[in-house]
């Protein structure tokens, strides 16, 4: 094992994973997000063994609140930290009260070190937009990707040959359309720059799975309103039985235990059975 992450929370109160690569030297920890409090997020590494200390770089999907908590700002030079953000969010991270002397502004690639390697992904979300990431450590690669309105061609190119994935699968359809919601955010929700729902994650997790060797799917930002863990279990136990046991449903208020992803197995672990649809088309 070379890669291994655990999902502190994930939602719309605050999104935050921690990463730990396991190379040749000592072991390096890296944060996807920071919407979490620093101070919850110390409390939830505590049980990993981890403190803030041991963080060394944050990669950012964006600067929206729940991936960003305001007090890193100040956190980040206190334990040493190097922040990454995307270009197209420089004006943001002023906003925010960044200090450039540790936040580098990324576009495209970046080294993290000599064995880390982080291709970066734009994706659909408001008007700023957000990116994904693919992170490649010592040969082994775990795409990440939340809040992107909708499955591009890109990332379906770049999440490819991947062995660990976390992914948002923001709501039900059913369930959204049903809310109190008013019209103009669940239009914002589900018009292509906003969240995925569980149906269009589920087929972008197919497709995935069926280019990569996955041995670790975690879904991320489920709605609480409009989404429910229990449901989307069940999906996959109906659609996509052979991924269940590579499969965890994060949550707002937990973390996930350390999910180790392993890169020793190729090709698709669990072939997929094609669907009486696809049999169909087929003919
Ligand atoms: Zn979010």
């Amino acid at each position: 094992m070379t890669l291994s992450f655990s999902v502190l929370g994930s939602g719309s109160a605050g999104n935050c994973t921690v990463v730990s690569l396991h190379g040749s030297g000592e072991p390096v920890h890296i944060l996807i997000d920071a919407g979490l409090s620093p101070r919850a997020t110390a409390k939830r590494m505590l049980p990993l063994g981890l403190t803030l200390d041991d963080i060394s770089h944050i990669l950012l999907t964006h600067l929206d609140r729940d991936h960003f908590y305001p007090s890193w700002v100040n956190a980040v030079s206190k334990h040493d930290i190097t922040l990454h953000a995307h270009m197209r969010q420089r004006a943001r991270a002023v906003s925010c009260g960044i200090d450039f002397k540790h936040c580098e502004l990324c576009n495209g690639h970046i080294e993290l070190d000599s064995e880390t390697h982080v291709q970066t992904i734009p994706l659909a979300h408001d008007e700023l937009g957000t990116v994904g990431f693919v992170l490649e450590h010592s040969g082994t690669r775990f795409g990440f990707a939340t809040d992107l309105g909708r499955v591009s061609a890109l990332l379906l190119e770049q999440f490819d040959n991947l062995h660990g994935l976390a992914i948002e699968s923001n709501y039900d359809r059913q369930m959204q359309l049903a809310s109190p919601r008013p019209g103009y955010l669940k239009q914002r929700i589900m018009g292509g720059k906003g969240h995925l729902s569980n149906d269009e994650s589920l087929e972008a997790v197919l497709q995935i799975a069926d280019q990569s060797a996955l041995s670790q799917i975690a879904l991320l930002h489920l709605s609480r309103q409009c989404n429910c863990p229990t449901l989307v279990t069940r999906l996959y136990a109906d659609r996509a039985r052979h991924l269940l046991d590579d499969l965890t449903v994060t949550s707002q208020y937990l973390a996930t235990a350390m999910l180790p992803i392993t890169s020793d197995r190729s090709g698709p672990l669990h072939p997929r059975q094609p669907q009486p649809a696809e049999q169909l088309r087929l003919f």
